[in-house]
């Protein structure tokens, strides 16, 4: 990755969390590719968008419907489990604390890199 190209990625938020909202330190930010490399998301400046730790964290290896299950889950409190056991436990009759999350670039009216 070219100084130049992490520059291009940092504009697009003027260095803001690409989900969560909150400022990035310029010398800490990561990229995340927002369509997942394993569901053939490019390596390049159109795929990669600003994130802070904890959210690329979080959304690891997953799609952007899995992050905002995962942190509307823990803005609500919930404990950490996988949405495997979530799901199982809620075909079990277990009712989770759940709130719709809002990604930074949705409220900012961002358009997300898309699949071509
Ligand atoms: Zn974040």
């Amino acid at each position: 990755m070219k100084i130049a190209d992490g520059i291009i990625c940092w504009e697009k938020t003027n260095g803001i969390c690409f989900y969560c909202g909150i400022k990035l330190d310029p010398g800490t930010f990561t990229l995340d590719h927002f369509i997942p490399r394993s569901s053939g998301g490019s390596n390049t400046t159109e795929n990669l968008v600003p994130c802070c730790k904890s959210c690329n964290s979080v959304k690891g290896t997953g799609d952007i419907d899995r992050l905002r299950f995962n942190l509307g889950r823990r803005k609500a409190g919930a404990p950490a489990f996988s949405k495997v056991q979530v799901d199982w436990l809620t075909s079990k009759g277990v009712v989770f604390p759940m709130e719709t999350f809002v990604f930074f670039y949705e409220s900012a009216g961002i358009v997300p890199p898309s699949a071509h």
